[in-house]
């Protein structure tokens, strides 16, 4: 009895797919060859448009990439966040990567970046701080760890 049924269905899907085709044909048919040729007219005039539109978007991106990268290649960077572009590699830029804090002062052996101008942690030598004296007990111990209450001294302190 389900196999009828079924088989019933598929016959009867078959036949509507079969009258939907016949009742398209006679639409397409009964449009006349002035409606078709104005209506394929419109759909290649909206192509046209779109394509249009999409090199017009293309066009205004690339410019505005290229007065980013213009930018950010000059030494100027005013408001250069305000044209953010994921491409750009901005860390690369000299001017963003300033290195490691590894350049040693001769004279009072503070560490600088490395284009840090030479006098200014010391004025080349001129400046001479005092040595840091040890602070008094317990003091000292609770700073260097030694006394039993540092670690919750250094804890509280912060
Ligand atoms: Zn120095």
């Amino acid at each position: 009895m389900q196999n009828i049924r079924a088989h019933r269905r598929d016959e009867q899907i078959q036949q509507d797919n079969a009258d939907v085709r016949v009742s398209m044909a006679h639409f397409r048919e009964s449009q006349s060859q002035e409606v078709r040729d104005e209506r394929n007219r419109q759909i290649r005039l909206e192509q046209r448009q779109a394509r249009r539109y999409v090199v017009n978007t293309r066009r205004a991106i690339d410019q505005q990439r290229q007065q980013v990268h213009r930018a950010f290649t000059s030494d100027s960077h005013l408001r250069l966040a305000f044209q953010y572009e994921p491409d750009v590699q901005y860390h690369a830029h000299s001017k963003v990567d300033i290195g490691t804090m590894d350049k040693e002062c001769p004279h009072c052996h503070a560490l600088k970046f490395k284009n840090e101008p030479a006098g200014l942690c010391c004025a080349s030598g001129k400046v001479q701080l005092p040595e840091i004296e040890t602070p008094p007990q317990p003091l000292d111990g609770l700073l260097i760890g030694t006394d039993p209450d540092s670690s919750v001294f250094l804890k509280s302190i912060i």
